[in-house]
């Protein structure tokens, strides 16, 4: 390859998928950190002395995430406590081998780390469930107990933020998702960088900017540990199909992520379009947009045996639920407010 674009002398190693400018690795990192240090900076995702849990898989993306933060925090003096937060959804073969690499990244990056597993939270295993359900909606009760099971993690550590790994591929993504089936509620919002799940404690997205291919290339470089495997259970189909759309038009014009990304950031919805409001849940207290919370709904329909309660039409599930007894227990999740000890 070339000298490296920054004409610091070295020969490029890299082509940047995000520029197409050609670097050396120093020149590669200088541009990767100081570019999630402008966005930190920039959005004030942070204050000084705080404590920050980091949502930790141990894939890529939250690797890169702690490292980079303690990178930053260190060069920049951002004042920060980090700790790891890891969430065991209870899938053999997948979660608990991921859960290896976090617990090498805790010794790494020395971060306390705190699990959370299904099992205690809501009484079941994604492996449980997916016996009781089979394999076509099981990602959304693992994204719905996952969402909740952070908020749960980092109320619990008393942190101050919650940093997710999300980057500039999944935001786009989500955009053109919530597109695709109509969501303004969720278009309105998937681009923000600091959302409030209302307990109070900010999630915070630092790579918000950061291109999938370039964390990978980080990753790379660094000679950092983390887990590449898939879960066993499959992607959600429909977050599928738009990575393969936006992994198309990257190939047409990579900086059709980040338009993507600025054109969420910049639609306005229209004061006159029904938003749904958020309140808080009658059975957890979790801040829902209904009356009972997606969670609560899930759990129902798993221990009632009628697993798929939450999946159908809300308004039937309503009537469903207002046909029984409203004090069905959670499932030992805490959710029910009488067992708030468990985790
Ligand atoms: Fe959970 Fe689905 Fe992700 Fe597997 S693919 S971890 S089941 S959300």
């Amino acid at each position: 390859m070339s000298d490296c674009s920054r004409k610091c002398g070295n020969n490029a190693v890299l082509r940047r998928p995000k520029t197409g400018d050609k670097l050396c690795k120093e020149c590669f990192f200088d541009a990767f950190e100081n570019e999630v240090h402008f966005t930190i900076t920039e959005a004030k995702l942070f204050k000084p002395g705080s404590t920050v849990a980091v949502a930790a898989s141990g894939g890529k993306d939250s690797t890169v995430l702690a490292y980079v933060l303690k990178q930053l925090n260190r060069r920049f003096k951002y004042d920060l406590k980090f700790m790891l937060l890891s969430i065991d959804e209870g899938i053999t073969g997948y979660r608990d081998d991921s859960l290896e690499t976090v617990k090498q990244n805790r010794d790494d990056y020395e971060m306390p780390l705190k699990i959370l597993s299904y099992k205690d939270l809501y009484g079941w295993t994604m492996d449980e469930i997916v016996s009781e359900i089979g394999r076509k909606n099981n990602c959304t009760f693992c994204g719905v107990f996952r969402r909740q099971a952070l908020d749960r993690g980092a109320n619990l550590l008393k942190v101050d933020y919650l940093a997710t790994g999300h980057n500039a591929d999944d935001i786009a993504e989500t955009v053109l998702m919530n597109i695709l089936r109509g969501d303004l509620a969720r278009l309105s919002r998937c681009t923000s960088i600091i959302t409030d799940s209302g307990d109070g404690i900010p999630r915070v997205k630092p790579l918000k900017y950061a291109y999938e291919k370039e964390i990978v290339m980080y990753a790379y470089f660094k000679k950092l540990v983390y887990f590449s495997t898939e879960c066993v259970f499959s992607p959600n189909a429909y977050r599928g199909h738009a990575r393969v759309l936006l992994k198309d038009l990257e190939k047409i014009d990579p900086s059709i992520i980040m338009n993507i990304i600025h054109s969420g950031e910049s639609l306005k919805v229209n004061k006159t379009s029904k938003m749904p409001s958020l309140q808080n849940c009658v059975r957890c207290g979790y801040v829902s947009s209904q009356d009972i919370c997606k969670a609560c709904i899930l759990l129902e329909g798993l221990n009632s045996g009628r697993p798929k309660l939450g999946i159908g039409k809300s308004s039937k599930v309503k009537k469903s639920i207002e046909n029984k007894d409203d004090k069905v227990c959670c499932g030992g999740a805490g959710q029910c407010n009488t067992d708030k000890t468990l985790i």
